[in-house]
């Protein structure tokens, strides 16, 4: 198993993908996966199109469908389904990014003191249970606990 880090691991993996392209396509997909990276919410592949229309890339919109379909196969982005008046709507995400940044803090029930764990795998494993069950989780989980200064001897 791989071992996660305490930088961005889906960052860092998408990175690694970059590099291994040939140079042709760098541009373009470095130029999506920055796209996704900046997102907190799932998006289209016309969304990413149009952002990078604002972005001054030049690159279509089959294009970014092939790149997104490869991002895919890599385990890169996490691809979802969007239900709109219009019909359904594939939409995707670099998903580990949101799981990395939730943040867990153990909270002392007498003082109120807080410390984050950091702990990506941890992070990770109940992110994995929760798309299980169908849970969303927030993006602070407070754990009660009761610190040593309040713990009496
Ligand atoms: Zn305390």
């Amino acid at each position: 198993m791989q071992q996660p880090t305490h930088g961005s691991a889906a960052h860092q993996r998408v990175q690694e993908w970059i590099r291994k392209s040939p140079l042709r396509i760098t541009k373009a997909r470095s130029a999506v996966a920055s796209v996704l990276l900046r997102q907190t919410e799932p998006i289209s592949a016309e969304v990413v199109f149009r952002q990078l229309i604002e972005d001054d890339k030049n690159i279509s919109l089959g294009s970014v469908y092939r790149i997104l379909k490869q991002m895919e196969d890599e385990g890169l982005v996490l691809r979802d389904r969007h239900v709109t008046s219009g019909g359904i709507k594939a939409i995707y995400s670099i998903q580990s990014d949101a799981a990395h940044n939730r943040k867990y803090v153990f909270r002392c029930d007498v003082c109120g003191r807080q410390q984050r764990i950091a702990d990506a795998v941890l992070a990770g494993q109940l992110a994995n249970v929760a798309a299980l069950e169908s849970f969303d989780l927030p993006e602070e989980i407070l754990i009660p606990a009761r610190c040593r200064g309040c713990t009496p001897a």
